[in-house]
């Protein structure tokens, strides 16, 4: 199994022991990680990958494990503003992040309130 990043590396935003464990784990189970490369495409044969470093090449792979970075959905709070009173953003649709930091945005909402 490959893991592609487009970041210079993984795992960055967990807590450092943490992070080193996982990245062991995943290196004494044959996890391949590639950073600074980015998902192309993808065919019936597997992933594209192009190295995000100008002049390299692009490379295939067969099986292919990817993620990709979060993105808040703020939809709903849209389409609500202006129409209700008291309407917050909390949690992951203000800013992806983690269950500790929704709950204390969300904390201090009420907390204000
Ligand atoms: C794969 C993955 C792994 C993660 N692992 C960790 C971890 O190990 N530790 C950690 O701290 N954080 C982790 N996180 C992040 C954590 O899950 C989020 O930060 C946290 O769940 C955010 O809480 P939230 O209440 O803002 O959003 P959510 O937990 O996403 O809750 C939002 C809820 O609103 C509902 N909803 C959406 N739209 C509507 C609508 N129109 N009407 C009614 N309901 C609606 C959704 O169904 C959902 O139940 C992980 C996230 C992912 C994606």
């Amino acid at each position: 199994m490959t893991i592609i990043e487009m970041l210079p590396n993984v795992a960055k935003d967990m807590e450092p022991i943490n992070g080193r464990a996982l990245l062991d784990e995943l290196g004494k189970i044959g996890v391949t990680i590639l950073v600074r490369k980015k998902v192309h495409e993808v065919t019936p044969e597997g992933v594209v990958v192009i190295d995000m470093e100008p002049g390299k090449n692009r490379r295939s792979f067969l099986t292919t494990h990817f993620g990709h970075g979060l993105r808040s959905d703020q939809a709903l709070y849209q389409s609500l503003e202006g129409k209700v009173e008291g309407l917050y953003l909390a949690g992951d649709c203000n800013q992806p992040g983690t269950i500790f930091e929704a709950v204390r945005d969300s904390f201090l909402i009420g907390y204000h309130i």
